[in-house]
Parts: structure tokens; sequence; C-alpha cells
């Protein structure tokens, strides 16, 4: 990365950068970490898998019953009539009957229990009459072969269960455990350091000094970070001075694998982050065509991928769920999916000038007639936290968008699926 050559949209006048070209060439830039380790699988909920998984089993096992009732052959249920059977024995759930069914006989048997040989069909209790050894049913209406489970029918010996690239979550680490599994390989854990940036921050349980103002991007950040598949490093506050940013840009690439800065990528005479990326590493600065997040530093610091993002509280996050989760996804070696969008309708107008898209903060919800509406949290200021703490989904205004009118349809993210 070249920073002139690359530098396409830093200059004034040029055009901006697409909120999906943006994305696009982080992806291109980065690849996935080429290291693994391996977890027994209760430690590995959340790790992202990075072998594929084979079945050396069938699951299930055994031809089972999927009810109560009793094993039967279903050549005995044929006719209009009453069918009258002899009860031979019983199969319970993992105390399977040794014996074969004859014509004419059938064994008691429980959901999950071994069919008996000979028998293929199961009638379900409710539907039987027991009189000592024998029981009565009626033929009509069964079907041979029902209530019946086959080998394999979930997994088949030798299938690829999981594929690498597929996060471990409750049915992936349920399903290894079907087949017998009992440690897998996933993917290490990437190093993400961060820092803010500013000589108004203030860290909280200090009081306020005049012109000071809290850091709360570390915070969301952390929040932000807060996941299996990520190891992170907090460091501090660096104040606005050349030597202070550039000795913790140094810390920072010594430690990550991922670099995350917030405020100073500006063009004000105290921010010092996309000079010192420039000098230390390779840098890409792009004036984004997006609201909240305009200006964005992304590049590498000799190992690790750099992020430098906007200083204003929403813009961080913004930015963090556009560009760096799936920065973050493809180091993990996640399989790339776009997040979840849907459409609702707007309850009231939306304000917004063409030129740039924007992630506005929204609450969406089911309406009365079921579909899906959308309302504004309110004031969308770049500084306005509550806003995002009140949403539960950014509603997306693409950059030609020239507002939205009461009743419209628009694009709706929901925060839901940013994980
Ligand atoms: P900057 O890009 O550094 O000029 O910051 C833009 C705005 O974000 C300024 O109003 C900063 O005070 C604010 N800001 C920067 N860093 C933080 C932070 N860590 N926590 C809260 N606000 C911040
Ligand atoms: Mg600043």
């Amino acid at each position: 990365m070249n920073p002139t050559a690359t530098d396409c949209c830093a200059s004034p006048g040029q055009s901006l950068l697409s909120v999906a070209q943006g994305r696009e060439r982080i992806l291109q830039a980065i690849a996935p970490l080429d290291a693994s380790e391996q977890l027994p699988l209760r430690a590995a909920t959340g790790r992202i898998l990075a072998t594929a998984i084979t079945s050396g089993i069938d699951v299930p096992p055994f031809d089972n019953s999927a009810m109560d009732g009793y094993a039967v052959r279903g050549e005995d249920c044929t006719g209009g009539t009453q069918v009258t059977l002899t009860v031979i024995g019983a199969s319970f759930a993992g105390t399977p009957f040794t014996g074969e069914v004859q014509a004419g006989q059938c064994v008691r048997i429980m959901t999950g229990a071994v069919m008996p040989g000979g028998a293929d069909t199961v009638i379900m209790q409710e539907q039987v009459e027991r009189d000592g050894e024998q029981i009565r049913f009626a033929a009509q209406g069964v079907r041979s072969g029902q209530h019946v489970r086959h080998a394999g029918e979930d997994t088949r010996c030798g299938d690829t269960v999981l594929a690498p690239g597929v996060r471990i979550g409750a049915a992936e680490t349920g399903l290894l455990a079907s087949v017998g599994i009992a440690e897998i390989s996933v993917v290490r854990r990437l190093r993400v350091a961060y820092f803010s940036t500013g000589d108004e921050l203030t860290g909280i349980g200090t009081p306020l000094a005049a012109g000071q103002i809290y850091d709360s991007n570390r915070y969301t950040l952390h929040s932000m970070l807060n996941r299996p598949t990520i190891e992170c490093y907090d460091l501090g506050v660096i104040p606005d001075q050349r030597d202070a940013v550039r000795e913790a840009f140094r810390q920072a690439a010594d430690m990550a694998d991922l670099v995350l800065t917030s405020g100073g990528v500006s063009v004000g005479e105290a921010d010092y982050v996309t000079e010192t990326l420039e000098e230390l590493g390779e840098i890409n600065f792009w004036r984004m065509a997006m609201k909240p997040g305009k200006p964005l530093a992304f590049g590498r610091l000799d190992n690790a991928v750099f992020f430098g993002l906007p200083g204003n509280p929403v813009s961080v996050m913004v930015t963090f769920y556009q560009f760096v989760l799936p920065a973050i996804r493809r180091m993990n070696g996640e399989n790339p999916r776009d997040p979840l969008q849907v459409q609702a309708r707007c309850t009231a107008d939306l304000k917004k000038a063409p030129g740039r898209m924007e992630f506005q903060r929204g609450v969406l919800e089911t309406g009365p007639d079921g579909g899906l509406t959308v309302s504004s949290t309110g004031m969308q200021g770049s500084h306005l936290l509550t806003s995002m703490s009140r949403a539960n989904c950014f509603i997306l205004l693409p950059a030609e968008s020239s507002g939205v009118r009461k009743g419209e349809w628009v694009g709706v993210q929901p925060f839901a699926d940013l994980y």
C-alpha cells in the first residue's frame, strides 16, 4: 500500500469512497490468521473451526423408535380389520431386545430404543389395547415403516459435518458431540490492541477538569471486542503528542494482529494518527461517503492490520461494525457474509441530504399488522451515544437518498446480527 498511489480519496474535490468499496478494499488487503489450536469441545464455544470435521459414525447409529409403543412387522398390519399380536419382550433405550420378531409377534418399545430384528414399524401405545401379553389395534391407517428413525438419517459415517470457517455455536457443539468428537482445531485467538488519543480525555474515576471529557471509546471498543475469538489489550489514553503516539504505535504493533485507535485521524493540528501511520507503516486514508464516520485510516503497521477510527463515539461504533468487524471475521477465518438486512416501514419522515450513505439509529419493532416498522431514535449527531443506546438497528439510507417519507420502506441492519 503506497500512500500516494492508493490515497485516491484523500484530496478535497476527489470523490469519496463508498462504504461497499471501502469494505471490499479492506477485505482484499487482509488474510486469515494461519494458526490454530486444539481445544476440548466445551472450551471451543464461539470459536472458528480450522479444519473440516468428518463423522466416523452414523447418527443415529441404529434404526430406533420415534414413539413409545410396540414394534411390529408391517406385513402383519394389512387388511381392514383388527390386528392381534403377542408381546414377546421389551426394548428400552440403552437396553435392546435381543430376539427376533416373528409373524404374529411384537415387542414393547420406548422412544430411542433399538428396533428389534424382524420389526420395521411402530404402533403408538395410545392406539393399542393391551390385555396380558396380547395387544389389539386397528390395521386401518397403519403405514408400514411408520415411526421409525433410520440409522444415518441425521449424519452418515464419512460425511463432512462441519466445514472450516464455521463458528462453533450451541448446535455445532451438540452436532460434534453427537458424532463423538471431543476435541477440535480452532483458529487461534486474534490479538487486538487499542488506545484512545486526545488531550481532552480523562479516565473514569477522576473528576473532570475544565475542557475535559471522559474517554468512552475505550469502553465501547472493549465491549464490542469482547468475543471468544479475541484477546484484547487496552493501551489507555495517549496524549496528542507526536512522540507519545509513535511510542504507542510501536508497542501496539509488537503485541497485536490488529491495532485500533480512536480520534486524531482528521486534519486538525493535533491529529497525529494518520501521519504516524504513514511514517511507521503503510497507509490508506479514506474520506468515506458515509455519515457518521467520514475519515478512516486503514493500513498496516509491521505485521499488524491497522484501523484509525474517528474520535466521535457514534462514529467509532458505526465504523467498527461496518469495517472492523468484517476484517475481524476475515482474520479469524470465518466464512464471509454480509450482516442481515431487512426491510421495514418508516413510522415518520426521515431527513437526509443526498451525497453520503447514512447509518441512522433506529428502533425496529413488529407493527400492529405484524409487519416490521422502524422509527428514528431522534437527534443523530455523531457525538450522541444515547442515540446508539436507544437503538436496536441501523437504518441504512443510501448515498443518493434525499430522505424518506412516512410509510416508505427502508433497509435496516438489526444490531442483533452484528456479533
Ligand atoms: P478527533 O477526531 O480526535 O478530533 O475527535 C473528534 C471528537 O470526538 C472530539 O469531540 C473528541 O473530543 C471526541 N473524542 C475523541 N476521542 C474520544 C473518546 N475516546 N471518548 C469520547 N469522545 C472522544
Ligand atoms: Mg482528538
